[in-house]
């Protein structure tokens, strides 16, 4: 196994509220001894996010993790799978948790290809699938934060009748004040987790501007019921508690510091790609959430030598999204179209270390890596490399 301790320069480094940011919503809870069940800080943190998002009423329910958030928005667009649809179309270049989800609620995933440009999901292409009769789910993912065209979607379900949702797991800082122009009945779902932009720990949230889509979203993850004890459809316990919402209440009172800082990291990073010359291409905010910098070489074999290269100096790098869901184990058996795009696009994206407080000499120790100023340390860390080649090397082949 790879020794945390050998990288040196992690990818990702999560900061969250500190104590003194948190303590004034811990002590609320402290005073209303609401802990649970959509407390006041829930409550008010839906009415902040709604307004941030530009909604004119409430139209944000969070949720206890983003998986939580997808799971809420499938029950509550779409219901559990009917045995007449059983089909999800989900992506395979994505994380786990996307088709995790759909089949949780008892879908069958079947993987199909995204588009080389948009990196998502083809609503024309997939109008035409042969497939589209069995399909019950359409699960839409907005990978590394990249938006999907929302309008096009909205008439994908309004000419199919499939329902559609949005994993914008990775989306908070994508989506900003545009509530206005998102899906009018497709609810997406966003991910608080730590590594994301906006993060409160674990949490989560579904954006619905469609009143009766975000009523069922949360009737879904408060055990089916809606303001009495009955359960009238099927519902888990996906509900934040009132400490992450403490935790996310702070953190929205420093988002425009942080997106700031992040966004000043993103801006500091094209400049030293700019300046170095490099053969590979950058995509950081702008294209993609501010959490994330991704390197993309016109190879796999280039961009594994990349990696390895950042390894063995104790620069930590990642493909995010390993080698496709497809390729997971557990989802090692369900249908799948020919994945072209994603084959190649996924051994080509490789994640660099990014966070909030990074430094210029953190950003310019990557390139000199990269561009091969620093020698290889010797000796490797041979365990570094193993599990780099455990991590990839499907992806090489
Ligand atoms: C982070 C992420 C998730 C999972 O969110 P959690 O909050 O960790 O449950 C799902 N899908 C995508 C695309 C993600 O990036």
């Amino acid at each position: 196994m790879l020794n945390p301790r050998s990288l040196t320069l992690p990818i990702a480094k999560p900061l969250l509220p500190d104590l003194a940011m948190i303590s004034p919503y811990i002590r609320q809870i402290d005073e209303s001894r609401g802990y649970s069940n959509r407390g006041p800080l829930v409550r008010c943190l839906e009415d902040r996010l709604s307004a941030h998002f530009g909604f004119e009423s409430q139209a944000v329910m969070t949720a206890a993790s983003g998986t939580m958030a997808l799971i809420g928005a499938i029950m509550g667009a779409a219901g559990i799978a009917r045995p007449d649809r059983p089909l999800c179309f989900c992506p395979a270049m994505t994380f786990v948790a996307s088709a995790a989800a759909a089949q949780v609620c008892g879908y069958a995933p079947h993987f199909v290809d995204v588009a080389p440009e948009s990196w998502c999901l083809d609503p024309v292409r997939l109008r035409r699938h042969p497939e589209l009769s069995k399909v019950g789910l359409v699960l839409v993912v907005a990978p590394y934060g990249r938006l999907p065209q929302f309008s096009a979607w909205q008439s994908f379900m309004d000419e199919t009748g499939i329902p559609v949702v949005i994993d914008g797991a990775a989306c908070f800082d994508m989506i900003g004040d545009m509530a206005p122009s998102l899906p009018e009945r497709i609810p997406i779902a966003l991910s608080f987790h730590a590594t994301k932009a906006f993060g409160c720990g674990e949490g989560g949230a579904i954006l619905a501007r469609d009143r009766v889509v975000l009523e069922a979203c949360f009737r879904s993850l408060n055990h089916g019921f809606l303001g009495d004890r009955i359960a009238l459809t099927l519902g888990v316990n996906g509900k934040m508690s009132e400490y992450h919402a403490a935790v996310a209440l702070a953190e929205l009172d420093g988002w425009a510091g942080k997106f700031d800082r992040l966004r000043g990291v993103a801006r500091r990073y094209r400049a030293e790609h700019a300046r170095c010359d490099f053969k590979a291409e950058l995509f950081v905010h702008g294209d993609i959430s501010s959490t994330y910098a991704l390197l993309t070489f016109p190879t796999q074999d280039e961009t594994l030598s990349a990696m390895h290269r950042l390894r063995s100096s104790g620069i930590e790098a990642r493909y995010w999204y390993g080698q496709g869901v497809h390729r997971q184990p557990a989802f090692a058996a369900r249908s799948t179209d020919q994945l072209d795009v994603t084959e190649d696009l996924i051994g080509r994206l490789l994640g660099l270390p990014f966070f909030v407080d990074m430094s210029d000499g953190e950003i310019g120790r990557v390139y000199a890596c990269l561009t091969q100023e620093v020698p290889m340390q010797d000796p490797p860390i041979r365990d570094a490399r193993n599990e780099a080649w455990a991590l990839t090397e499907t992806v090489a082949s």
